[in-house]
C-alpha cells in the first residue's frame, strides 16, 4: 500500500485510496491536518504537530516551523522572519540550530513524515513503507532530492515526487477533461502563494508555467489582523504568552469569518486582569486582508504571460490552500481569471487527495489516470433482423472490456458475419461500420451455436474485437483500424439524429424483434397443432387460430405494437398446447431410466 502525502509549509496530511475513494487519515486527536511544526526539547523525542505548535510561544528558539522553505537550500542566503536559528556557511547545506544541535531541514521534515507514517499505520493496521510526496511545481532538483531524503530518513521510500498543482488537478478529476484543457491552480496557503498553469497532454498534466511568492499567505493576514485588533480595538498583549493568545484568537476569528458575516473576538484576562471583547465583521477582515490578496494578481498575470496564454484560454480554475476558504479570495481569484472557481474539494486537502490518487495509480489499485477517457458513442454489432446490439454503451470509461454470447439464426449455418458498429441508432444500417469479419463455427441446429463476441478498448482508444466459437475454441481477433475516437461534431450529429428518430427507431426495433419471434412461433404452432391439436377442445383450438390470424395480419400491415401484442397473445394461448406436446414427447421417449 502506497500513501499520498502533502508535506506543506504550514500543514501536512496523509491520505490513502481504498475501494473507490480517498480517505485522509486523522491522528489520535481526530485531526487530519498536522501543523508542520516540530518542537525539540532539551532531551527526549521531538514533538510534532499540534503539541509542537503550542510550544511555539513558550520556546520559539526550539520550535521549527516552515522548514519547507529551507529544503535543499544552502547556507549564506538571507533568512528572515523566523525565531529559531539557521547555520551553515555559504555554499554548504543549510542547517537548523537548536541549542548545540545541528539539524538538516530533511531531518526536521522526516520528523513530520514519521508522524504521518505512524498515524497511517495506526489507522490502517499495516506497515507503510512507500509514499508519494508532493512538492511545489517550482522546486528545483536539490529541493526535490531533499524531499526524497526526508522520506528515507522517516523510513519511507518516496516512489514519486508529484507537483502540488498536478495533485490538486487530479483530486478535482480534471484529468478526465479533453486533451489540451488548460487549468489554472491558485494556491494560497499559510506562508506561500503559488499559481500554476497546467495543460492536459496525453492524459498527463504539463506545467506550462508557475509563479508565486514564498512570503505571502494566511500568516500575513493573521499578523495584520493582530495589528488591527491592537490598534483599532484596543487589545494589548504585554508579553509573548499574551501575544500568542491574541494571535490564536485572531486566526480563529479569521476562520470563522469565512462562514459568518461577523464574530466576537474575546480574550479573557489578556493584560493584568482586563478582559477584551469586540465584534469583528467580515468586512473588517477583508479590509485588512485585501492588500495581501491583491498581491497575487501580478503573479497570476506573469504566469499567464509565461504560458503565452490570454486569460480567456483558461478553461478551469481551481483553488487550493486553506486561505482560499475566504470568500474574498474566492471572488478575487474568480475575477482575475474571469470565471467561477471550482471549489468542490476542500482546498487544504486537495493536494493530499491527489497524492493518494497518484499512489493508487502507481500501486495498481486504480487504473492509470492517463486512460480515464470515455467512449463517445456506443459500440456493438449487428444482430438478427439488422438490429444494433450494443456491447459497450456510450460513456463507458476506457480502457474497458465487455462481451456477449450470440447464436445461429439458421440451422446448419457455419459462419457468422460480425459487423462492428458505432452509433446510437436502433437499426444497424443507421450506425457507422468500423469493420467486419467472418467467424466460422461448427454447424449446429438453429440456436445451438455459441459464439462469444468481446470488445476491448485499450489505453490508446484502439478497439479489438474477439469472436470465439465456444464449442471448438476457435477464435479470431480483429483490430479495428478506424479509431473509436470521432470528432465532436460527428458525435453531436449522431446524438441529434438518434433523438430525432427515437420514436421511429424504437418502433422499428419493436417490430423487428416481434417479427423474429413470430417467424419462430408460427411454424412451431402449426407443428404442434398437427401433433396435439385433437386433444384440445374446440374453444381453445379456435382461440389459437384467431391468435395466429392476428399475428399474420399484423405482420402484413407492419404494425409494431399490434404485432408485439399479437405475439404475446399467441404465446399465452398456446400454453396448454405446448404442455400437451411436451407430454406426448415424453411418453414417446418411454419411462425415464435411472433414478
Ligand atoms: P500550506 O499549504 O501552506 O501548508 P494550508 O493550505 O494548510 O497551508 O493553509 C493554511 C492557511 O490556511 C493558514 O493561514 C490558515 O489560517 C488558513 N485557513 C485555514 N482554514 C481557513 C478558513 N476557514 N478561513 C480562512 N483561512 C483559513
Ligand atoms: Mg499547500
Amino acid at each position: 500500500m502506497i500513501v499520498g502525502i502533502d508535506l506543506g509549509t504550514t500543514n501536512s496530511l496523509v491520505g490513502v485510496y481504498d475501494a473507490g475513494f480517498v480517505t485522509l487519515i486523522a491522528d489520535e486527536a481526530g485531526q487530519r491536518l498536522t501543523p508542520s511544526v516540530v518542537y525539540y526539547p532539551e532531551s527526549g523525542a521531538p514533538l510534532v504537530g499540534r503539541p509542537a505548535s503550542r510550544m511555539r510561544a513558550i520556546h520559539p528558539e526550539s520550535t521549527v516551523f516552515s522548514v519547507k522553505r529551507f529544503m535543499g537550500r544552502r547556507g549564506g542566503e538571507e533568512v528572515s522572519g523566523i525565531p529559531y536559528r539557521v547555520a551553515g556557511s555559504a555554499g554548504s547545506p543549510l542547517q537548523i540550530a537548536i541549542g548545540d544541535r545541528r539539524l538538516s531541514p530533511e531531518e526536521v521534515s522526516a520528523a513530520i513524515l514519521g508522524k504521518l507514517k505512524a498515524d497511517a499505520e495506526r489507522a490502517l493496521g499495516v506497515e507503510i513503507t512507500k509514499a508519494v510526496v508532493t512538492v511545489p511545481a517550482y522546486f528545483n532538483d536539490a529541493q526535490r532530492s531533499a524531499t526524497k531524503r526526508a522520506g528515507e530518513l522517516a523510513g519511507l521510500e518516496v516512489v514519486r515526487i508529484l507537483n502540488e498543482p498536478t495533485a490538486a488537478a487530479l483530486a478535482y478529476g480534471l484529468d478526465r477533461l479533453s486533451e489540451k484543457t488548460k487549468v489554472a491552480v491558485y494556491d494560497l496557503g499559510g506562508g506561500t502563494f503559488d499559481v500554476s498553469i497546467l495543460e492536459l497532454t496525453g492524459g498527463v498534466f504539463q506545467v506550462l508555467s508557475t509563479n508565486g511568492n514564498t512570503r505571502l499567505g494566511g500568516d500575513d493576514i493573521d499578523a495584520a489582523l493582530v495589528r488591527h485588533l491592537e490598534e483599532a480595538c484596543g487589545f494589548q498583549a504585554p508579553d509573548p504568552a499574551a501575544r500568542a493568545r491574541l494571535l490564536e484568537a485572531a486566526v480563529e476569528a479569521k476562520h470563522r469569518l469565512s462562514d459568518l458575516e461577523e464574530t466576537v473576538v474575546s480574550i479573557p484576562f489578556l493584560e493584568s486582569g482586563v478582559s477584551r471583547e469586540v465584534v469583528l465583521k467580515r468586512a473588517d477582515l477583508e479590509k485588512v486582508a485585501l492588500p495581501f490578496v491583491e498581491k497575487t494578481r501580478a503573479h497570476c498575470l506573469r504566469a499567464l504571460a509565461d504560458a503565452g496564454l490570454e486569460v480567456a484560454a483558461i478553461q478551469e480554475l481551481i483553488l487550493v490552500g486553506g486561505s482560499t476558504r475566504m470568500p474574498l479570495v474566492r471572488s478575487y481569484a474568480g475575477g482575475l481569471f474571469g470565471r467561477t472557481p471550482n471549489c468542490s474539494r476542500n482546498p487544504d486537502e486537495a493536494v493530499a487527495e491527489g497524492a493518494a490518487l497518484q499512489a493508487a495509480i502507481l500501486d495498481g489499485t486504480l487504473s492509470q489516470v492517463v486512460l480515464l477517457d470515455i467512449t463517445p458513442l456506443s459500440l456493438g454489432i449487428e444482430t438478427f433482423g439488422g438490429l444494433m446490439n450494443v456491447i459497450l454503451p456510450r460513456n463507458t470509461t476506457i480502457p474497458c472490456k465487455a462481451g456477449e454470447m450470440f447464436t445461429n439464426a439458421v440451422a446448419g449455418q457455419s459462419s457468422m458475419l460480425i459487423r462492428v458498429l458505432q452509433g446510437e441508432r436502433e437499426l444497424a444500417r443507421d450506425n457507422w461500420e468500423l469493420g467486419r469479419f467472418e467467424i466460422p463455427f461448427q454447424a449446429l441446429p438453429k440456436g445451438q451455436a455459441r459464439v462469444g463476441v468481446q470488445f476491448e478498448i485499450d489505453a490508446n482508444g484502439i478497439l479489438a474485437v474477439l469472436a470465439r466459437d465456444t464449442a471448438t475454441g476457435l477464435e479470431q481477433v480483429v483490430q479495428m483500424t478506424s479509431a473509436v475516437e470521432v470528432s465532436d461534431e460527428a458525435v453531436e450529429k449522431m446524438l441529434e439524429d438518434a433523438l430525432e428518430n427515437a420514436f421511429d427507431d424504437m418502433n422499428a426495433r419493436v417490430f423487428t424483434e416481434a417479427k423474429l419471434k413470430a417467424q419462430e412461433m408460427l411454424p412451431s404452432v402449426t407443428k404442434a397443432l398437427a401433433v396435439a391439436g385433437d386433444r384440445l377442445d374446440d374453444f381453445e383450438r379456435s382461440r389459437i387460430e384467431a391468435c395466429v390470424d392476428e399475428v399474420k395480419k399484423a405482420l402484413e400491415v407492419e404494425a409494431a405494437q399490434q404485432l408485439k401484442r399479437a405475439v404475446a397473445n399467441l404465446d399465452e394461448s398456446t400454453q396448454t398446447l405446448a404442455a400437451l406436446v411436451m407430454e406426448i414427447a415424453m411418453q414417446g421417449a418411454g419411462p425415464r431410466r435411472g433414478g
